[in-house]
């Protein structure tokens, strides 16, 4: 009975496999990229005071409150270059999640190709697969550069985008800061796509920028429609949830030109109708109140960046010492960690999990049964304590990378330091 085009989205992610793991295990979850610790307390107390306004229990309006998006307006025009009408050129969607799909869904027809840059967030397969799109993959290539291994030595082979681009690609989609490698993608690069894509008028460009705020030493976060020749047609995509620790309020939205955003704001009335009124008036108030200064920073960005960047350089330091091959991320909440494999043992699924997995505890996914890093990552979790994503997830063509490409697990620094200082002890 199931739709053909939702058949091959049925088996579950690596998130309902491993987060439910880590609380089976009672394990350390370096794993599902959300913070573990209380939002800030300016967000708690937005949430408080549009809690006991009775007008913010009701439907919002469809395509975002007039509040926030008058907010996302005021921030964002700067940062994109470009004054914003926050009628119509913002949607509030249900997080990112819900942006990338409502994007999907509106503009690619069954058949469309949609390029993602491997590895890529695996939303991004499923909701191709979901709106009839066909995945089209280009896998960032890996040079070192420098003594130490770096973001930065992940780029984009321009050639392999232009082979890969033709008249029947309709959307391309990016992530910078990206997840899981922790590139950011400089301006040069940028302007390198931009180029190349002025021959494909036709094709829009997401911009998922989810990470936008979590960007390290000199490096900068520039917005993909900050950029001459993509203006017009990106869609950039941010979210609280990231930004102001709620992940589970899931608010997000999407930032473009009007004729990108008008049939968008369309499709949302079908998809979710409106977002939670309560939730976009607190991340609208947080807006305003992360300008002003936080804890001995100049303002509540800068503070977010600063803690980041301590559990940053302290995990990343300790893996190093630990014979890991951390990759040091330029930017997001992640470190890319190449494995040596001591026991051979670890490329076969433990017992364990396959009577979790029976018992319903957790679900696993019956393809990754043999995959050499799920089961380095189980055995981890099972033997360690320690959750940590393998990237196999991340990777929609698997076919195309040879066995040794596997050999990646992405830990998660947006934990509090009690556990990230806990993992490490568990992994020395
Ligand atoms: N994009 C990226 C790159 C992500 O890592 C995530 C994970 N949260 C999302 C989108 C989804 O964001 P949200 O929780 O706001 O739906
Ligand atoms: N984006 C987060 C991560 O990559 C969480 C994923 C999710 O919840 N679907 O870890």
């Amino acid at each position: 009975m199931i739709a053909d085009r939702i058949k091959k989205t049925l088996e579950p992610s690596v998130w309902l496999e491993f987060s439910p793991l880590a609380n089976c295990l009672n394990a350390c979850n370096l794993g599902q990229g959300f913070p573990d610790w209380a939002p800030p307390k300016f967000v708690l107390d937005f949430l408080h005071e549009a809690n006991n306004n009775s007008q913010y229990h009701s439907y919002a309006r469809s395509s975002g409150s007039d509040r926030l998006t008058h907010n996302i307006k005021k921030y964002y025009s700067d940062k994109l270059c470009k004054s914003l009408d926050p009628h119509d050129e913002i949607l509030v969607t249900a997080g990112a999640s819900e942006a990338l799909y409502a994007s999907l869904v509106t503009f690619v027809n069954p058949g469309d190709e949609v390029i993602v840059i491997e590895p890529a967030f695996d939303l991004y397969y499923s909701s191709i697969e979901m709106a009839g799109g066909i995945v089209r993959g280009i896998n960032l290539e890996f040079e070192q550069r420098g003594d130490a291994l770096n973001s930065s030595d992940f780029h984009l082979n321009m050639h392999r985008l232009e082979e890969t681009l033709n008249s029947k690609t309709k959307m391309i989609i990016f992530n910078t800061p990206h997840n899981p490698t922790g590139k950011v993608f400089s301006r040069d690069e940028i302007l390198a796509i931009s180029k190349i894509l002025s021959k494909y008028p036709n094709c829009i460009v997401v911009s998922d920028e989810v990470y936008e705020h979590l960007v390290f030493e000199n490096d900068r976060h520039i917005p993909m429609a900050s950029v001459d020749g993509l203006r017009d047609r990106t869609l950039s995509i941010y979210s609280a949830g990231k930004t102001f620790s709620v992940t589970g309020w899931k608010i997000g939205w999407i930032i473009g030109p009007k004729h990108l955003i008008s049939p968008l704001q369309s499709t949302q009335q079908w998809i979710v109708f409106s977002v939670a009124s309560i939730l976009q008036e607190a991340i609208a108030g947080a807006l305003d109140a992360a300008q002003m200064p936080y804890e001995g920073h100049s303002n509540y960005y800068e503070w977010f960046k600063h803690t980041y960047d301590q559990k940053r350089m302290f995990l990343y330091n300790a893996l190093k010492k630990l014979n890991f091959k951390p990759i040091l991320p330029q930017g997001s909440f992640f470190i890319l960690s190449l494995y040596h494999l001591t026991d051979e043992n670890w490329s076969t699924i433990p017992d364990e999990v396959i009577q979790l997995n029976k018992q319903g505890k957790i679900k696993v996914n019956q393809k990754s049964l043999s995959y050499k890093d799920y089961n380095y990552a189980r055995n981890l979790a099972i033997h360690k304590k320690v959750v940590t994503i393998p990237v196999s997830a991340f990777i929609g063509s698997k076919s195309q990378l040879r066995e040794e490409d596997f050999r990646f697990v992405r830990f998660a620094f947006c934990k509090s330091d009690d556990i990230i200082k806990l993992s490490v002890a568990n992994l020395e």
